[in-house]
C-alpha cells in the first residue's frame, strides 16, 4: 500500500481555514483502552483511511499495549464513528468521554501515531500484563470506599499533586510515572490484601498502575474510572460531596481547574496559603511553582531574583543572553523544595543589594553594555521596581 498519503501534508493556516469553511458542528471526545494489538503499522494505516473518510480530526496514539485517542468528529457522523469502532474487536464498546467545553476547533488535522507505549512507564516490555486491570469505580463508589477506610494513592507526578488531591491520599515524591509506581510499591508493602484505591487525571495512568499492583500480588485494587476529570463531572451530575480538595492540574494552557474552594498548598516564596500554579516566566528556567499574586508582582512572575533580573531586560538582550543556554521544557519540572527556594531568594537578594547584579557575566558583554546595566539593576535591597505584571 502507498502509505505516503496517509498523513496531513498541509500547513496549519490552510488547515484552520479549511475547518472554518467546513462550518460543521463538531464533537470532541476521548477514549483509551489497554488491549493487545498486533500488526500495529497496518492497523494505523487502516484507521487513518477509515477515520479520515469520516472527517475525524485529532491525536491518536496506538501501540502494542493499546490505544489513546482524542478526536473531534462532525457531530452528524458520531453514530458512524461508533459503528466503525465497534466493528473492531479490540475497540468494541470502548467507553468514550465527550468534552464539556467544546468550540469544535480542538484539532486541525488527523494524526495517528505508532508509539512504543500509550503511557510511557519506563518499565520493561511485558514486565506485566497491562490488560489485567483493577476494578473500575465510579465517583459514588470511590467515595464510599474512602469512607470505609481504603488506602488511597495518587498516581500523578509530584507537581500535579501540589495544588489538589484526595483527602488522606499518599502523594508520591517522584516526578516520573516509573518513579511513582516503584515508590508506591514500597509504601504499600504488607497491604497486599487490603483495599487500595488509585486515581490520576483522566484514568489512563492509574489503570496501568492498577495492573502493576495486581502483578505484584495486590488483590483488592480499584481505580477511579475517568479520573479526577470525570469525578468532577459526576459530582455535579449527582450532587455528591467532593472528597477531592483543591484544584486539578491539567495539561493545557490553564494548568489547573478548580474542583473545590479548599486551598491545600502554600506559596513557595512567602509561605502564605495559595494554590496558584504557574511557570517561572524566565524562559530558560520555566520551573513550575506555586506563587501568590503578591509574590508574582514582587518577583516579576519569576521563581527567583536571578530569573527576575534576566526577565525584566529588553527582549533582544534576553535573546542574546539565552544563546547557547538550554531551555527547560514546559510543565515537566516543579520546584520541590520551597525551603531551599526561600533560602536562595534570601541569599540572592543580599548579593543583589551589595553587588547590584546576580549576572556579572552580562556586564561589559556585547549584549549588555555597562550603561544599560546601571539603568536596570537596583541600588536598593528590595530589588527592581516592577510595575504591574507583564501579562
Ligand atoms: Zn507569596
Ligand atoms: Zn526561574
Amino acid at each position: 500500500m502507498d502509505t505516503h498519503r496517509l498523513r496531513n501534508l498541509h500547513r496549519p493556516d490552510i488547515l484552520r481555514e479549511r475547518l472554518e469553511r467546513e462550518g460543521l458542528p463538531r464533537t470532541t471526545l476521548s477514549f483509551y483502552r489497554y488491549v493487545r494489538l498486533s500488526e500495529v503499522e497496518e492497523l494505523r494505516n487502516a484507521l487513518y483511511l477509515e477515520w479520515e473518510a469520516l472527517g475525524v480530526l485529532g491525536r491518536i496514539y496506538i501501540s502494542q499495549e493499546g490505544i489513546n485517542a482524542q478526536v473531534s468528529i462532525p457531530s452528524a457522523d458520531l453514530e458512524a464513528f461508533r459503528t466503525a469502532l465497534d466493528a473492531r474487536d479490540a475497540f468494541a464498546n470502548v467507553p468514550w468521554k465527550i468534552a464539556v467545553e467544546d468550540d469544535g476547533k480542538s484539532f486541525l488535522k488527523l494524526m495517528v501515531k505508532v508509539k512504543k507505549k500509550i503511557v510511557a512507564d519506563g518499565l520493561a516490555d511485558d514486565a506485566f500484563d497491562v490488560t489485567d486491570v483493577g476494578e473500575h469505580l465510579d465517583a459514588a463508589t470511590f467515595n464510599q470506599k474512602l469512607e470505609e477506610g481504603a488506602v488511597v494513592v495518587d498516581m500523578r507526578n509530584n507537581y500535579e499533586c501540589l495544588i489538589g488531591h484526595f483527602e488522606g491520599a499518599y502523594l508520591p515524591k517522584a516526578d516520573t510515572f516509573r518513579g511513582a509506581i516503584e515508590e508506591v510499591l514500597v509504601q504499600l508493602e504488607g497491604k497486599q490484601n487490603e483495599p487500595v484505591l488509585m486515581y490520576c487525571t483522566g484514568g489512563i495512568r492509574c489503570e496501568k498502575a492498577s495492573a502493576y499492583l495486581r502483578h505484584h500480588g495486590f488483590t483488592q485494587v480499584g481505580q477511579l474510572h475517568g479520573g479526577i476529570i470525570d469525578y468532577a463531572r459526576q459530582l455535579k451530575a449527582e450532587g455528591l460531596p467532593s472528597k477531592y480538595k483543591g484544584q486539578n492540574f491539567v495539561f493545557d494552557e490553564r494548568l489547573a481547574e478548580r474542583i473545590t474552594e479548599d486551598v491545600v498548598s502554600t506559596c513557595m516564596q512567602c509561605g502564605g496559603p495559595c494554590d496558584r500554579i504557574t511557570n517561572c516566566h524566565e524562559v530558560t528556567c520555566n520551573m513550575l511553582l506555586v506563587q501568590c499574586p503578591d509574590c508574582a508582582a514582587k518577583y516579576a512572575d519569576c521563581c527567583s531574583p536571578s530569573c527576575r533580573e534576566v526577565h525584566v531586560l529588553p527582549e533582544e538582550v534576553q535573546r542574546i543572553w539565552r544563546k547557547g543556554r538550554s531551555t527547560r521544557s514546559t510543565k515537566t519540572k516543579a520546584i520541590n523544595d520551597p525551603e531551599a527556594l526561600r533560602q536562595r531568594i534570601h541569599d540572592e537578594e543580599a548579593i543583589l543589594a551589595s553587588k547590584g547584579t546576580l549576572h556579572p557575566e552580562l556586564i561589559g558583554s556585547k549584549a549588555f553594555p555597562p550603561r544599560q546595566m546601571t539603568e536596570i539593576s537596583p541600588s536598593h535591597p528590595s530589588g527592581p521596581e516592577i510595575s504591574g505584571r507583564n501579562h
